[in-house]
């Protein structure tokens, strides 16, 4: 892939956006960036108000803007022919739920590739990180929330909306763990027993607070590695990365590998899947700057496609 060669065609806008912190970058199409900045998360009104002087400030200093890229949290509509496309959909963070970039960036008259803030951290890592070399590659946060970012060839992988894989409702022993979940609409799915407020709910502390025990580390890992396990028979991807605040837990990433290798129970034999899943189930690689490059990348693939 050449990033360089639509060099000349003019700028990037990127936004990463999540709950608590809009990023956002001037960028030529190779990456480079020009000008950047972080907002806090207020009410759309605000937080767009912001973004659109930011980037009129920075076309006015580096250049016309051609483009913009989008990774933002959700529920969002990503579906490119939808009238309500870019539109934030059923989240529960008061004032945003029908907030739409498309309206805010009108004004600069230039196409828009909008998706979700884990797929923006997918191609990130897929440029540059993690995920360098895999054709196929699932970016799966585990923090506030759960979701997993699908790629292929750095373009998002959807269906009729983006995924949402931190839904699925793994198997749960009453008997080991009589936690009943706290998701709104379904209990004890993934997110609702495995998510850093589940763990909170749980136990009282983050599961980094008790990393010295093995026996909470190994329940959340066993969770995880449903996900890990259904993720490797749905997509087949190269490579799964796994990142959130929840993975900083020492000891946590070894026992999802672990988990997912019982899932899989030898069913899936592929030269991917090494021996204990070291190089096949990985942590980011870039920290905070996968999102805001992988926002660059859907704004160039807006511009050239
Ligand atoms: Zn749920």
């Amino acid at each position: 892939m050449n990033l360089a060669e639509h060099a000349d065609g003019g700028l990037i806008g990127a936004v990463e956006a999540g709950g608590t912190k809009f990023v956002l970058a001037l960028a030529r199409p190779d990456g480079t960036i020009l000008a950047r900045t972080r907002l806090p998360t207020q009410s759309p009104q605000q937080t767009f108000a912001a973004m659109a002087a930011f980037f009129e400030q920075a076309a006015a200093t580096h250049g016309r803007i051609a483009a913009f890229g989008i990774a933002s949290f959700g529920p969002i509509d990503v579906i490119p022919s939808s009238p309500t496309y870019g539109t934030i959909t059923t989240t529960t963070k008061p004032g945003w739920p029908g907030a739409s970039y498309h309206d805010v960036l009108a004004r600069f008259g230039v196409p828009v590739q909008i998706h979700t803030d884990v797929v923006g951290a997918a191609i990130g890592e897929w440029i540059r990180g993690a995920g360098a070399g895999a054709t196929t590659l699932a970016y799966t946060t585990v923090g506030t929330g759960i979701g997993s970012g699908l790629i292929r060839e750095g373009r998002p992988l959807m269906g009729f909306s983006h995924y949402e894989t931190g839904h699925i409702q793994p198997p749960h022993d009453l008997a080991t763990d009589p936690f009943p979940g706290i998701c709104a609409f379904h209990q004890d799915c993934a997110e609702g027993l495995a998510s850093g407020p589940a763990i909170k709910s749980r136990w009282g502390k983050s599961l980094d607070e008790l990393a010295g025990d093995s026996a909470a580390v190994s329940l959340i890992a066993g969770y995880l590695g449903h996900l890990a396990a259904t993720l490797v028979l749905m997509h087949m991807p190269d490579r799964l990365i796994f990142g959130g605040g929840v993975l900083k837990t020492p000891g946590l990433i070894e026992a999802i590998r672990a988990a997912t290798t019982a899932r899989l129970a030898g069913y899936v034999q592929h030269p991917r899947l090494d021996p204990g899943l070291v190089d096949y189930i990985a942590l980011p690689a870039l920290g905070d700057d996968a999102g805001i490059s992988g926002a660059i990348e859907l704004g160039r693939q807006a511009l050239t496609s």
